[in-house]
């Protein structure tokens, strides 16, 4: 559910982090609802709901907010202001009366998020995809862009959603975004990638992750 603090503004569940209660804006089983439809337009099937995008990934607003009553009556400006203020993961950004998603692209798109500048990204891969990644290198067979982690624990962490025991694949991205693979910071855990050579890519020994960190 999203609710409202007098102080900081929307936030999901039951408290603000200052313990504020606040009023609720949208029930669980709504926002649930909005997530997964503004999700499909932005990052999926834009086309679908007749949704024009910008090759940044943008759409106005108004279009949007039309677009997404046709299937939830209920939908509005203020709500999806509430959606993206609220979540945790930032997956979404408004900016100039247009929206867009910040990641997570099925479609295809050109962000422009600002250049990584980390030296090292880290991928967590099941057993039997990580040797294929280490001999063809890494890219998304259902996604514009590959999603690293920037850290080899939170690429563990990411890894364990598909694989009970992930393992993870160092990127060095300070060469290869030297030899051109465009790298870009999405926000504190992801950077999202073109697709990059074998020869930029090593696996890490599982003895060597701080997984007790987690
Ligand atoms: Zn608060």
């Amino acid at each position: 559910m999203i609710r409202r603090c007098p102080q900081h503004g929307f936030f999901r569940g039951e408290r603000c982090e200052c313990g504020e209660t606040g009023s609720q804006v949208l029930d669980a089983t709504r926002t649930e609802q909005l997530g997964r439809l503004v999700a499909g337009a932005l990052r999926h099937f834009p086309d679908d709901m007749g949704l024009a995008m910008s090759p940044q990934g943008w759409v106005e607003i108004p279009i949007l907010v039309d677009a997404l009553r046709t299937r939830h009556r209920w939908a509005n400006e203020n709500l999806l202001v509430a959606l993206v203020q609220s979540d945790p993961k930032q997956r979404y950004e408004i900016r100039q009366g247009r929206m867009r998603a910040r990641y997570g692209h099925s479609v295809d798109v050109e962000l422009d998020h600002p250049e990584n500048q980390l030296d090292e990204l880290f991928y967590g891969a099941a057993e039997e995809e990580a040797d294929r990644i280490l001999e063809v290198g890494l890219r998304s067979a259902s996604q514009r862009y590959v999603h690293l982690s920037t850290s080899p624990e939170k690429a563990w962490h990411v890894g364990t959603f598909r694989t009970s025991n992930p393992r993870v694949i160092r990127v060095d991205a300070a060469s290869a975004q030297m030899a051109g693979v465009r790298m870009m910071r999405v926000n504190d855990n992801i950077v999202i990638s073109d697709p990059i050579p074998a020869q930029y890519l090593s696996q890490i020994p599982s003895r060597d992750l701080k997984l007790q960190t987690q």
